[in-house]
């Protein structure tokens, strides 16, 4: 395995290296995923882009009402900044479950956007979420919603010469968003099931908006459609609820493989969907680490 690598220390060099070799060049971020294709022969560049020198990809801020997550940031950074509370919450609680320590403080969210696996624990959060990355390229940037990029596992729509520079998320304060992980062990698992969750209700308790989204239950991760369309106007209740959970069947298509039986990932995608609507709606007398 021989390969050579550059190391630009600003976006446009990244990019300007990008147009030159016509995108035949791979990037890599924190590596996590790269360095187990190179291994496995998945992938064999002749030159890596290292884009790890890159500050300005690597702040979480918000600017006006939008937060704004760089590409580079780390599952680590997530997990312990302080502006991913309340609507963001769900995004905290995913990254602090991405693989173990070493994982966490390399991995990146653009790196596991990009990797595309339908289980991958950042993209749940982005869905429910409503995220919008940034796509740039030497020609220009261009806004795409997280629910357009994935086109299959491991496929996304970006263009060879593009990275991902950013991820903005608007979110009405006043909302609540959660997190749930199942993995066949409590660490280092890849998601059997994952369910991100979204709310915002009015002062009667009644929903006027939702995100909900799922991962490993399709080839890409999927918004439960039907699942928020009915929530619309509802009082969350215990029956809601209940009608809720029967509708996730209907929002996802699992697949058997060696994590799980397809049955069991439906079974799980209910429960985890009833969990997250009681925490949420704060029935219950628990709420579940809702942050
Ligand atoms: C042991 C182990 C455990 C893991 N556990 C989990 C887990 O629990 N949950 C989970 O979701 N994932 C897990 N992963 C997968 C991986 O760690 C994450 O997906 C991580 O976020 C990948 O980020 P990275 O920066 O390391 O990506 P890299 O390996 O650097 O890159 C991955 C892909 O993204 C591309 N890329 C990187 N940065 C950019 C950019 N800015 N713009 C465009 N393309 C870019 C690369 O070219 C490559 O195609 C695990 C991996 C390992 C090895």
């Amino acid at each position: 395995m021989r390969f050579q690598t550059l190391t630009p220390r600003t976006a446009c060099e990244a990019l300007e290296l990008l147009r030159e070799n016509r995108g035949e060049l791979l990037p890599v971020a924190g590596g996590t995923n790269v360095l187990v294709d190179l291994r496995r022969g998945k992938v064999a560049p002749q030159v890596l882009v290292d884009l790890s020198r890159l500050e300005e990809w690597r702040e979480i801020r918000f600017t006006g009402d939008m937060l704004e997550i760089g590409g580079l940031v780390t599952h680590a950074d997530l997990a312990a900044s302080p502006l991913l509370m309340g609507p963001f919450a769900a995004l905290r609680m995913a990254a602090r479950v991405v693989g173990g320590p070493q994982i966490r403080n390399r991995g990146t969210l653009a790196g596991n956007l990009q990797s595309a696996s339908p289980a991958a624990d950042a993209v749940s959060p982005l869905l429910a979420l409503n995220a919008v990355l940034t796509l740039v390229s030497a020609e220009g940037s261009r806004e795409v919603k997280v629910a357009e990029f994935f086109l299959g596992p491991g496929k996304t729509l970006l263009k060879p010469t593009e990275l991902i520079s950013k991820v903005t998320i608007r979110a009405n304060p006043g909302g609540k968003s959660i997190f749930y992980k199942c993995g066949k062990r409590n660490a280092l698992a890849i998601s059997v099931v994952n369910l991100a969750a979204y709310l915002e209700l009015n002062p009667e308790g009644r929903c006027t908006g939702s995100g909900i989204a799922l991962g490993a239950v399709a080839p890409t991760p999927v918004r439960a459609k039907r699942v928020e369309s009915y929530l619309l106007q509802q009082k969350i209740d215990d029956t809601v609820i209940a009608q809720a959970q029967e509708l996730v069947d209907s929002d996802i298509c699992p697949i058997s493989d060696i994590r799980a039986e397809a049955s069991y990932r439906r079974q799980l995608a209910k429960v985890l969907a009833g969990r997250a609507l009681y925490a949420l709606a704060g029935l219950g007398g628990n709420n579940y680490g809702v942050g």
